[in-house]
């Protein structure tokens, strides 16, 4: 596979790509040609690879509607083109989410919960049509696209369950003969706005989520990753979702992202992405007193102990801090390394990496492909050249250019020694650029992995027990792991992160509900008479 390694700079093996005519073109066309009749919404989502706005149940092009691109960040090859949605074509959408609200809030929650399980099944259906389509907008490699749709997958169906356990709470009332509950009650029209990383596993965790709860969705994607959001949108449709229930409005944060949080119709904005972009939108949202929700960004550091199983921690780096090109929230960005064993895992990282192939990412055998996009790429190589200043550049360092990789934008898997309070150690690079911290006690490590703004995920490998639950105490993190990677969610469990990581909220698991539901106190008295809380309690008795 790999005889014909490029080896010019120190660094990885290298997949010799160019040697291919690029990525086999994906049958997404065929997929959505076999799609059933269920709810099967008016218009076509596409004219060959040119996608319109999901608005009312119909796929629509405004006139005189401006238009962007997806590419492939591996070839450089269109992936589809989108209009560039305007403040008018969000005002629709919404529009068509209120009139489609009091109808879908009826709907029993099992039976909303049946259309997610169609959806689910589709998908399940799609799952490789749809997971070389991740590879080909996003760049991660194909095993992680599959896994960006599975993850999709089993949120749908886990939330497809919770439509038949919406609880609510029985609790006693002071009073005699008074009966006291609550109920969950949908909020409304909800914004999700998602990033391009986990372009189909983030946008379902939070449609899924809102729809099984009685909400309608306007739904704006990341620019980069429009065509995942478009056929994510098809298959609701496909499933039986009634028009006007999930809407879909593609465009510029700035304009679409903007229009969606001013509009008057959305009571609650669902909003993943960078801590700048998420400040901007709480700050908006603010000003019609909405329930913002923000999941943003992270520095997740692994400690690794001078008795942590090796070998085990170093996959678990490896995966952590490579996976995806290093562009998940949750990444292993800071590596926090005990000194007595600091030179030997640093060597057996080094020594991994040569082994590690960057390149096409529909190839299983590839380890990394290319990063999202040129801006990603302008910024993570911005962010190699500050570290070169203000650290030890240890691997790495550098974009991949020559043959295949001229056609997309790979950067070297990196690695800097570094002291802790640098830049890189500190803010997030969201990229294939890892931090290694030299501590000399476990209380140091901890002090370290504190010491940064965010707060997402957390990993610790170490044998001794009582250092595991120790961190899962100290650590200030949303999630904490022992001996494995800061990756590998399950959607069963709540998912967020403290301080500039978000606002307190949880996605996934059973969280999730609490985000889309207003809860509703219900006084129920039976006693035939005025009995006032507070002032009969103590005659009660
Ligand atoms: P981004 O903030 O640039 O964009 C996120 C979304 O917001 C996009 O859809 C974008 O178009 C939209 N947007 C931009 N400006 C807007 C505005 N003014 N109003 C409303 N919406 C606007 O983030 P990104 O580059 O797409 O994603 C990377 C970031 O996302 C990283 O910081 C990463 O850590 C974070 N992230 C967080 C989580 C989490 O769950 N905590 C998960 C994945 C990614």
């Amino acid at each position: 596979m790999s005889s014909t390694m490029r080896g010019e700079a120190p660094g990885p093996k290298i997949l010799p790509f160019g040697a291919r005519a690029g990525p086999a073109a994906l049958k997404i066309d065929n997929y959505s040609r076999a799609r059933g009749t269920g709810g099967v919404p008016r218009g076509s989502p596409k004219m060959g690879s040119e996608y319109g706005l999901f608005i009312d149940g119909t796929w629509t092009t405004p006139p005189k509607a401006t238009r962007f691109e997806t590419t492939n960040p591996a070839t450089g090859e269109t992936v589809g083109t989108f209009v560039a949605g305007t403040a008018d074509d969000v005002r629709r959408a919404t529009e068509a989410a209120a009139r489609a609200f009091p109808s879908w809030r009826e709907t029993p929650a099992p039976k909303r919960g049946e259309v997610l399980l169609e959806v689910a099944r589709r998908m399940r259906a799609a799952k490789s049509e749809l997971g070389r389509l991740v590879t080909r907008e996003m760049g991660k490699v194909i095993s992680e696209g599959l896994g960006d749709v599975q993850e999709a997958i089993d949120f749908v169906e886990y939330m497809a369950g919770e439509g038949r356990r919406l609880f609510g709470e029985t609790v006693p009332s002071e009073l005699r003969s008074k009966f006291c509950l609550t109920v969950r009650q949908p909020k409304g029209v909800v914004a999700c706005i998602t990033p391009w990383n986990f372009p189909t596993a983030i946008p379902n965790w939070k449609i899924a989520a809102a729809l099984v709860t009685g909400n309608t969705v306007v739904f704006k994607p990341a620019s980069a990753t429009a065509r995942c959001a478009a056929e994510i949108v098809q298959l609701y449709a496909d499933a039986g979702v009634p028009p006007g229930v999930l809407n879909l409005v593609t465009g510029a944060g700035g304009t679409v992202g903007n229009a969606l949080v001013d509009d008057p119709h959305v009571r609650t904005v669902s909003f993943t992405g960078g801590v700048d972009t998420g400040r901007e939108v709480y700050v908006r949202g603010a000003q019609g007193l909405k329930m913002v929700h923000l999941e943003l960004g992270g520095k997740n550091p692994v400690i690794v102990m001078d008795d942590a199983d090796l070998p085990l921690a170093l996959e678990g780096v490896l995966f952590g801090a490579f996976g995806t090109a290093g562009q998940r929230c949750t990444a292993t960005s800071r590596l926090v390394l005990h000194e007595k064993v600091f030179e030997r895992f640093l060597g057996m990282l080094v020594d991994r990496l040569d082994r590690f192939l960057v390149g096409d990412p529909l190839d299983p055998a590839t380890g990394m492909g290319p990063v999202a996009s040129l801006d990603q790429e302008r910024k993570i190589l911005a962010y190699i050249e500050v570290g070169k200043k203000e650290a030890k550049l240890r691997y790495g360092g550098e974009k991949l250019t020559g043959g295949a990789y001229d056609r997309g934008h790979f950067v070297r898997p990196t690695i800097f020694e570094t002291k802790h309070g640098t830049r890189i150690s500190k803010e997030e690079i969201f990229g294939p650029v890892l931090s290694v911290i030299r501590v000399g006690s476990y209380e140091e490590a901890v002090r370290v992995a504190n010491d940064v703004d965010y707060g997402l995920s957390s990993s610790i490998y170490t044998r001794d027990v009582n250092l595991a639950f120790r961190a899962i105490q100290d650590l200030e993190a949303g999630i904490t792991y022992v001996n494995a990677p800061t990756i590998g969610a399950e959607v069963q469990l709540p998912f967020g992160g403290v301080k500039n990581t978000g606002n307190g909220g949880r996605e996934a698991g059973s969280a999730a509900v609490e985000e889309f539901t207003e809860i509703k106190t219900v006084f129920v008295d039976f006693s035939s008479r005025l009995q006032k809380a507070q002032i009969d309690s103590e005659t009660a008795a």
